[in-house]
């Protein structure tokens, strides 16, 4: 059993910088808890305050059940992993026979099982952020495998958002030492409570386009650059039961659900290609619509005819559009998503 519960928890540095303001989380046994966020916003210094490696300015962090806030690092079973050394020596004890080891290995594993022995709670800080990409992937998928082994509590910081998807049984976003929005990986993408977590999950990242909420009886329609969209799915039927009004706002679409074509229609925007990223299985072509919006639109290669891919060339006229139940709506002043 290791549960873990931080309740107002504060951290005023020296220099009266507040690294983190009012922090509130009820980490369960055995889940994976992802903090991300961009540099500087309290990742490190949340996680070091459970770690018992920083001061806690104010509020109380839990263990158990158990007040730690002035117990020693030693005294909280709780084992910080932060290198990918270390998180191999974890996988080798528990995966492979001693034998089979050269001499570091045994070394890492005989470090991997005293952490194994004495914590309750693993704490890792960026462990794979020094490394080049195929490695971080090849440790991702070791980290998910000591998660299955292991079986015990994780708290886990990145800034990268495609850990924190991959990992977390639950994510918790930060900005400038405020959570903004704890969920899990399919919530704070589906879901996103502000336009800061609608841009900083998914990449590349969400479009937002400022544009007119029309109200018609009791449906919605959008007009981006001349097109005129109905908003379909739930997201219609919640702007009607929030009794949303019309009017200005801020629209999001990620770019796999934007839609390519090569006539008009009435829902069709012309748009102007300026670069064409070839991705393989994908294309993410970046577009101008003719009021200067810039859009990214991503392509499954296999749905275009060669004669369509030759085509797509720098200045390239397009068009494009998406579905009514892929809308985000936020508002422009405060940035809340106006249905969540
Ligand atoms: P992150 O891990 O998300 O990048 P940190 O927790 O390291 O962020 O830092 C949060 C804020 O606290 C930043 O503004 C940082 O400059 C500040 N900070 C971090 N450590 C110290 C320190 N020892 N003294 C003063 N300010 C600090
Ligand atoms: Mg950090």
């Amino acid at each position: 059993m290791a549960s873990v519960k931080l309740t107002n928890v504060k951290k005023v540095y020296d220099n009266n910088v507040v690294a983190v303001h009012d922090f509130n989380l009820d980490i369960k046994d055995k889940e994976f808890v992802v903090f991300v966020g961009p540099s500087g916003c309290g990742k490190s210094t949340t996680l070091r305050m459970v770690a018992g490696l920083e001061e806690i300015s104010g509020g109380t962090v839990e263990i158990d059940g158990e007040v730690v806030n002035d117990l020693q690092p030693k005294d909280r079973n709780i084992a910080m992993v932060t290198n990918a050394a270390e998180i191999l020596g974890i996988t080798d004890y528990l995966l492979r026979k001693p034998r089979a080891l050269s001499g570091g290995q045994r070394q890492r594993v005989a470090i991997g099982r005293a952490m194994v022995r004495d914590s309750k709670v693993f704490l890792m800080d960026e462990p794979l952020s020094n490394l080049d990409a195929k490695l971080r992937n090849q440790m991702r998928a070791e980290i998910i495998l000591l998660r299955q082994k292991l079986n015990t509590t994780f708290i886990y910081v990145t800034h990268d958002q495609t850990e924190a998807m991959t990992l977390g049984d639950r994510i918790v976003i930060m900005k400038d030492g405020y959570i903004q929005q704890v969920g899990t990986p399919a919530e704070v993408f589906e879901k996103p409570t502000n336009l800061f977590v609608a841009e900083f999950i998914g990449a590349p990242k969400m479009n937002i386009v400022k544009t007119s909420l029309v109200k018609e009886g009791d449906k919605y329609f959008v007009t981006p650059c001349g097109a005129k969209i109905e908003v379909t799915g739930e997201k219609g039927e919640l702007l009607n039961e929030k009794s949303v009004r019309g009017g200005e706002v801020l629209l999001g679409v990620r770019p796999e659900h934007m839609k390519l074509s090569f006539e008009a229609t009435p829902d069709t925007m012309p748009a102007r290609l300026e670069v064409n990223e070839m991705m393989g299985s994908e294309l993410h072509l970046h577009v101008f619509t003719e009021d200067g919006t810039r859009w990214i639109v991503r392509v499954p290669t296999i749905d275009l005819t060669q004669a369509q891919r030759a085509s797509l060339v720098n200045g390239a006229e397009v068009y494009i559009t998406f579905e009514g139940k892929v809308m985000h709506f936020f508002d422009p002043k405060t940035e809340k998503n106006l249905v969540y």
